[in-house]
């Protein structure tokens, strides 16, 4: 029997990779709703559009997005490949702006419950667990430290060859969470049935390996 779940959290607690191994380990479909976000705000802003202009956002998002989510985390809109581009500071914070927006949320709010009637999906966000798939059968609230998920991020950049230090991340890390848990629509906080798993001492296995035991407990 093939389950929905669904991961809700702060920015850079590992949800993305946690939610790549499960999926791995399941033979499951991992949506990265937030990329969703990030496309928007991409697109958006490539048309010169500001991150407050509800009516034009939403007619871009109906009329002249084509966005297509590769499982192998590939994402390419309108014909580019846009995997890369949408992980900047400028496009988090963009991102961040464009999700706040009622109707934007109610546009991808519909796709991702589209994409995710069949079951067999991982959904990874902010309001997974209440709004997109509240009838999902192992719901989690992965979190961790600020200052960890500042560390964290800081080690990827230095990775991929993104230049930035830690303490600049650490601020937009605090600047998102408050941002994204103080809006009207969606604020990110812990839904009342979700299993809060705190990732700050475990490593991605044993976070993953946490997680597995959930799933496990409702799928045999
Ligand atoms: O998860 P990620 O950091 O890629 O998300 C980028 C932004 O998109 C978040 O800061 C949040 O404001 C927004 N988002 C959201 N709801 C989701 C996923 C992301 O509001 N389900």
């Amino acid at each position: 029997m093939k389950i929905n779940i669904a991961i809700d959290g702060p920015s850079g607690a590992g949800k993305s990779t946690i939610s790549d191994i499960l999926a791995e380990r399941l033979g499951y479909v991992h949506l990265d709703t937030g990329a969703m976000y990030r496309a928007v705000a991409y697109t958006a802003l490539g048309k010169g559009l500001k991150m407050d202009d509800e009516e034009n956002v939403v007619k871009m998002i109906e009329e002249e997005m084509d966005l297509k989510m590769d499982p192998d985390g590939t994402i390419v809109c309108n014909g580019e490949d846009i995997s890369e581009k949408i992980r900047t500071n400028e496009i988090s914070m963009a991102a961040s702006d464009v999700s706040k927006l009622g109707n934007v949320r109610k546009a991808l709010v519909a796709m991702q419950q589209r994409i995710a009637a069949d079951k067999g999906y991982i959904l990874d966000g902010r309001d997974i667990c209440e709004v997109v798939l509240p009838d999902a059968e192992v719901k989690i609230y992965l979190t961790a430290s600020a200052e960890d998920r500042a560390r964290r991020r800081l080690l990827q950049n230095q990775e991929k060859g993104i230049e930035g230090d830690y303490e600049t991340i650490l601020e937009d890390i605090k600047k998102r969470d408050y941002q994204d848990s103080h809006r009207e629509n969606s604020p990110l906080h812990k839904a009342e049935d979700a299993v809060e798993v705190d990732s700050s001492d475990l490593t991605i296995e044993e976070t993953a390996d946490a997680i597995m035991k959930l799933v496990n407990e409702k799928i045999s």
